[in-house]
């Protein structure tokens, strides 16, 4: 009978009136049969018959009685611990006319409070076996649960953060405005977190700042709203990403330094051109000097020129430099047609002496994108000087190259497609061209195309290769402009608890 209420229906001398069912099976009397018997002297054991009598009594003369806990024994033998109750029952003129007796079967509270910790204990275990730091948090900010896990991420003791506020988890300027994030949620349910996973940051007892990825979830207890989350540290991570990157960076600057020597030649013709001009007018100077007869408003105007013709030639040394820093990968919102020529800009001297005829198309006011400009103008450079040589060593009578800029709408980004009139590649797979070591020319190491897929790889992007018509190769590349709105490749850094 255990996890049963009894109830008894007694007169107020105690004789009783009516069993409920439970009650008529536990005592294996019916109603009728056990009529008129003291309920004291069939429910209780022997011990308890006293307290139960003096219960009844005092529900009888109206009296509040206090619920006690006392054994109870069935006709088959067993005991229970039973929760008895005594209430006096006034009839419609107000006057007692019965009582009732209740019996909760406390072995089943106490099997359902058992269950309850037992599964407490399950989540327990569950919370400080998890890999992940676990903290719930109230709507008021407060700490309300804290696992090993986030114990050993944030090297604080549970004991020291219970009770306090989430934001000490949080550097500035995070930590000043949880509490109205937390609040401004509560009221517009407005989710910036809830449900999505999210890169943020932490701040460790120590005072260490370092990221994390949190997922936060919602639960309603009892019309409150308790936040749970789950924190993974993500400090190997981020290194090991920084690692790779570096490794990225060293390698594409690697590549720049090997394109320089050829790069060279063009620039230091660049640079003999206002050099000779300045020779040329400074010469022409001391001649004049000689002579004795210098006219200062003809000086003033070679000065000026010679500064002039001066500014040109740091301005090559300047573009080389920068092409050939050595650098972290750096983004920055930009328009890819600087890119492109800027990268045109380097190549010059090889344009003009190879006669290639060079169009350039690109839609005014096309959206800036974030991008390591060195490295694009890097890509650009390789596409454009792989396009200069096939057309010269196929002998091309009229060389023509063409870049082409467009928007594209899904997915949303830039486009550069650089196409010649030159050989094409013939039967290779396009994609075989951006494999590492590929190369059909003489002296030709295969790194290019491969270091330019890295490098649009890492921007998020796409570049590959198709056969132009009539003839010649197209090569494009694509880089997608979320990048440049803040998302993609920008690590975010938000709130933490909400
Ligand atoms: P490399 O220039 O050292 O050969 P790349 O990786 O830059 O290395 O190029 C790999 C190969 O791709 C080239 O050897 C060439 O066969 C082919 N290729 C690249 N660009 C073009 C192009 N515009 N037209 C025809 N073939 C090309």
């Amino acid at each position: 009978m255990p996890g049963k209420v009894l109830v008894a229906i007694a007169e107020l001398g105690g004789e009783i009136l009516s069993l409920n069912h439970h009650c008529e099976a536990a005592i294996g009397l019916s109603s009728s049969a056990a009529l008129g018997q003291l309920v004291w002297t069939l429910l209780p054991t022997a011990e308890f018959v006293e307290t139960m009598r003096d219960g009844c009594r005092a529900a009888a003369d109206g009296k509040d009685v206090a619920d006690h806990s006392g054994k109870w024994q069935t006709n088959h033998g067993a005991r229970f611990a039973v929760d008895w109750g005594y209430h006096g029952i006034r009839g419609a003129s107000g006057t007692m006319g019965a009582i009732v007796v209740t019996g909760y079967d406390l072995g089943a509270v106490r099997r359902v409070q058992g269950e309850a910790r037992e599964m407490l204990d399950r989540y327990q275990s569950i919370l400080d076996t998890a890999v992940d730091g676990i903290l719930t948090i109230g709507e008021d900010g407060l700490i309300k649960s804290f696992n090993r896990a986030a114990e050993r991420i944030f090297g604080y003791r549970a004991v020291e953060v219970l009770g306090r506020n989430v934001s000490m988890l949080m550097p500035q300027p995070y930590r000043a405005e949880h509490d109205d994030y937390l609040h401004n949620y509560l009221n517009s349910r407005r989710k910036k977190i809830i449900g999505l996973g999210r890169e943020v940051e932490g701040l460790r007892k120590d005072g260490t700042v370092f990221p994390l990825e949190l997922s936060v979830g919602e639960v309603t207890v009892s019309g409150g709203h308790v936040f749970t989350g789950i924190i993974r540290d993500i400090t190997d991570r981020k290194q090991v990403e920084s690692e790779a990157r570096r490794h990225q960076d060293d390698l594409a600057h690697l590549a720049r330094v090997h394109s320089m020597g050829d790069l060279a030649a063009g620039l230091a013709h660049e640079i003999n051109q206002p050099l000779t001009a300045i020779l040329g007018h400074a010469r022409a100077w001391v001649r004049m000097l000689d002579a004795g007869n210098p006219d200062l408003i003809s000086l003033r105007d070679s000065m000026e020129k010679i500064a002039h013709q001066g500014e040109r030639a740091a301005e090559v040394i300047r573009r080389l430099r920068k092409y050939v820093e050595r650098g972290e990968m750096e983004r920055q919102p930009s328009d890819l047609s600087a890119s492109v020529s800027e990268a045109l800009d380097l190549l010059q001297h090889e344009l003009k002496v190879e006669g290639v005829h060079v169009m350039v198309k690109s839609p005014a006011g096309q959206p800036e994108i974030l991008i390591d400009r060195v490295q694009i103008e890097q890509v650009l450079v390789n596409l454009v000087r792989n396009a200069i040589q096939a057309m010269t060593e196929a002998h091309i009578p009229s060389p023509e190259l063409e870049l082409v800029t467009v928007v594209t709408e899904t997915p949303c980004g830039v486009c550069v497609s650089v196409r010649d009139n030159g050989p094409g590649f013939g039967a290779t797979a396009p994609d075989q061209l951006f494999a590492p070591f590929f190369t059909t020319k003489q002296d030709g190491l295969g790194q290019g195309l491969s270091s330019c897929r890295r490098i649009v790889d890492a921007h998020g992007g796409r570049i590959w290769a198709e056969p132009n018509r009539p003839r010649g190769a197209v090569f494009s590349l694509w880089l997608p402009l979320s990048q440049a709105q803040g998302g993609g490749g920008l690590r975010e850094v938000t709130r933490l608890g909400a």
